[in-house]
């Protein structure tokens, strides 16, 4: 038997109880998390805003964050070392006494928080995008998903603490946003590289036509 975290996204594609089934009838075991990490990750950006000197920028989406980097000349805008809500979940899991030395999947909605998650080598810990996970089930016990419109996660994560905020999703947006130095007036952007946030992750559907 393997556990595995579902994200988020995916928990809302789904009947909760079939894709249990699913998983079971496949070996693995569902665990979640039992910390409000969501809750406290926005406690850290908080805390960071404090400290800041200049315009911080979300760290959640890494696609995001490579984006504006790109744009951004000189240090105008710093990244605070906050690892997005689903590494906090992971590292969580991680270090579990009851899941010492079992493996743990932990699934993502883009290649992208796949690939930073298996960089941080977290023990026992493997980072998947749910579609490519999908694809090593029995063919025979997939579940039928429902696209989400909106995500789980939408823009406005950072509208309750007190600090001059700015909302983008999209590259483009991301891209012109930056370019045109529009950050330097604010304390934090929140930025999703996928239009409208994860629910469009490259790591979610199976059919992306
Ligand atoms: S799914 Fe898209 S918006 Fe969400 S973290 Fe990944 S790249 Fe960023």
């Amino acid at each position: 038997m393997q556990y595995i975290f579902i994200n988020p996204v995916v928990d809302k594609m789904y009947n909760k109880e079939e894709l249990n089934d699913v998983l079971q009838k496949n070996g693995y075991e569902r665990v979640d998390v039992t910390v409000d990490w969501h809750g406290i990750v926005k406690e850290k950006y908080k805390s960071a805003l404090d400290e800041a000197t200049l315009p911080l920028l979300d760290r959640r989406c890494p696609l995001a964050i490579e984006e504006a980097k790109k744009q951004i000349k000189d240090k105008t805008a710093e990244v605070p070392a906050i690892e997005p809500i689903l590494i906090h979940c992971a590292m969580e899991l991680a270090t579990r006494e009851t899941l010492k030395g079992k493996k743990k999947i932990i699934t993502t909605p883009c290649e992208s928080l796949a690939s930073h998650g298996n960089q941080l080598q977290l023990q026992d810990t493997v980072f998947v995008s749910w579609k490519e996970f999908l694809k090593t089930l029995d063919a025979n016990l997939v579940v039928k998903e429902n696209a989400l419109e909106e995500s789980p996660i939408p823009l406005g994560y950072f509208d309750s603490l007190e600090a001059k905020t700015a909302s983008l999703s999209g590259k483009e947006t991301i891209e012109e946003y930056f370019s045109n130095e529009r950050y330097k007036d604010k304390d934090l952007v929140e930025m999703l590289y996928c239009n409208g946030g994860c629910n469009n992750g490259d790591g979610v559907l199976i059919d992306e036509t």
